[in-house]
């Protein structure tokens, strides 16, 4: 018995024509597979559209909201009217946009009294994308003759309650999946789930953060014990580097687990950082796949080990960064530095990108999100006050407009000499590289780089180690 998980992130099914595209694929699929369930998206923008609804309601407008409602209407009609018949489920399924719709307004009309929009409101309004959206695809499947059902993953995914970014209670959403969907399947109906969204054990909803829907896709896989996980996007694959930075940026056709978490976490918009997790407890392999070039076979995520030592297979650059350095020459040797530190910027939220030290112990420094930086010197100085007033601690500072710019291949793995070749091309662009670090999962190497140095780094490492033309 074969189980798939598929999956449609937001352009996959952002019109009539590519929700059409998407139905013929799961049909397709469905030849192949004894059993599949289907995690959609939102049309793509859908969900920023209803963010800003609300947001803009919050700040004392009440007038956006409504464009909102028009607009969305008039898209979602349309993509209605193009793909259901008229003697079939037209009309209800109108008539099923306009409760939603009306649903989000009544939300906004809440938010303009109260002048201001919870988390949880938040989710609930964010959420009727998705809803909406199964519900057209699976009424387009029904059409087409299959048997296929919409299905709210907030009966499905049980989460805790930390709105906006919820996290998934595994044993309550295998129970509820074991109960509620894996029977559908058996049946041989074809479940369109919503992705993005879960409900607390009280049914109150949750999203799962921005992206989530490949994460959906990977718990359903998980708790159904699918074979694997087909994400499709609308690129042909994860790339070497950003095509829009690197014209001549290829597919890549085999990554492990471990490059794809680094990929994820350096800034490579394939995948949901935390969809990784479920994947790799339960070694699913995970195909990226492009809608609208299907034939393309895409990137397989897998268990596979790296084969080819010395292989760099992707660089990755993240921006609005900051850098802040904690120096003096009074902190060689004093323990709890460090720990002080990184409590201080944790107490701030912050979730730190990269850390370095250097072995004299004169200086720790450590990259975060340039938004953050302000309030997180305060509390590093706060913290310190009196290693800075003895001066044992001379200044905290920040450097402001880095960008780490990242190369990841597991055959970096005890290769000798792939970190020369990296800073070799950097050398032969003249960049200077302010910081840098390496995991001792050896997987990755990160580099600290100006801003405006940032493109033509990636440029050179991605042609230079990872092309390696002219080596
Ligand atoms: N629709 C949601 C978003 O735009 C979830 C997703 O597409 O993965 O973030
Ligand atoms: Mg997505």
């Amino acid at each position: 018995m074969t189980t798939l998980v598929s999956k449609f992130g937001g352009t996959s099914v952002g019109s009539a024509e590519a929700i059409e595209q998407a139905a013929h694929l799961i049909l397709k699929q469905s030849r192949e597979w004894d059993r599949q369930a289907v995690v959609v998206s939102a049309m793509a923008g859908v969900t920023d559209t209803l963010t800003r609804g609300a947001l803009t309601t919050a700040s004392g407008d009440d007038q956006t909201y409504r464009a909102v409602v028009a607009e969305l209407r008039v898209r979602h009609h349309h993509t209605v009217d193009k793909l259901l018949a008229a003697d079939g489920e037209r009309a209800q399924l109108s008539a099923t946009v306009d409760s939603y719709l009306e649903e989000f307004a009544s939300f906004c009309r809440s938010v303009d009294v109260l002048g201001e929009v919870t988390p949880r409101a938040m989710d609930a309004i964010a959420s009727l994308g998705e809803r909406i959206n199964a519900r057209i695809l699976a009424a387009l499947l029904r059409q087409w003759g299959a048997q296929s059902k919409a299905r709210d993953a907030t009966g499905l995914i049980v989460t805790d309650a930390t709105f906006q970014n919820a996290m998934p209670l595994m044993k309550a959403t295998c129970a509820q999946v074991s109960a509620r969907l894996a029977p559908l399947l058996d049946e041989g109906v074809i479940p369109i789930v919503t992705g993005y969204i879960g409900a607390t054990e009280g049914g109150v909803t949750t999203t799962l953060g921005r992206g989530g829907s490949d994460y959906s896709a990977a718990l359903l896989a998980h708790c159904l014990g699918a074979d694997e996980i087909w994400t499709w996007t609308d690129v042909d694959g994860v790339m070497t580097a950003d095509p829009r930075i690197v014209p001549d940026a290829r597919v890549i056709p085999v990554l492990s687990y471990s490059e794809v978490s680094e990929l994820a976490y350096f800034g490579a918009k394939v995948l949901h950082p935390r969809a990784i997790r479920p994947v790799v407890e339960c070694g699913i392999p995970l195909w990226v796949k492009n809608t609208f070039n299907p034939s393309c076979p895409g990137t397989c995520i897998g268990r596979q080990p790296e084969t080819t030592p010395g292989t760099v297979k992707a660089v990755t650059a993240i921006r609005r960064l900051s850098m802040v350095t904690v120096e003096g020459r009074g902190m060689m040797g004093v323990p709890g530095i460090a720990a002080r530190t990184f409590s201080a910027v944790a107490s701030q939220g912050a979730s730190v990108l990269m850390i370095s030290q250097s072995s004299s112990e004169q200086s720790i420094c450590f990259v975060i999100p340039t938004e953050g930086v302000s309030s997180i010197i305060c509390a590093v100085e706060e913290e310190m006050t009196l290693e800075l007033a003895r001066r044992d601690v001379d200044r905290v500072w920040s450097l402001d407009d880095v960008v780490i710019v990242t190369a990841v291949g597991a055959g970096m793995r005890s290769t000798p000499g792939v970190a020369a070749r990296i800073f070799g091309a950097l050398g032969q662009g003249e960049i200077n590289v302010i910081a840098m670090a390496q995991g001792s999962s050896d997987c990755s190497v990160s580099l600290v780089i100006a801003a405006d140095a940032a493109a033509e780094a990636v440029r050179l490492i991605h042609s230079k180690v990872i092309l390696n033309v002219g080596h």
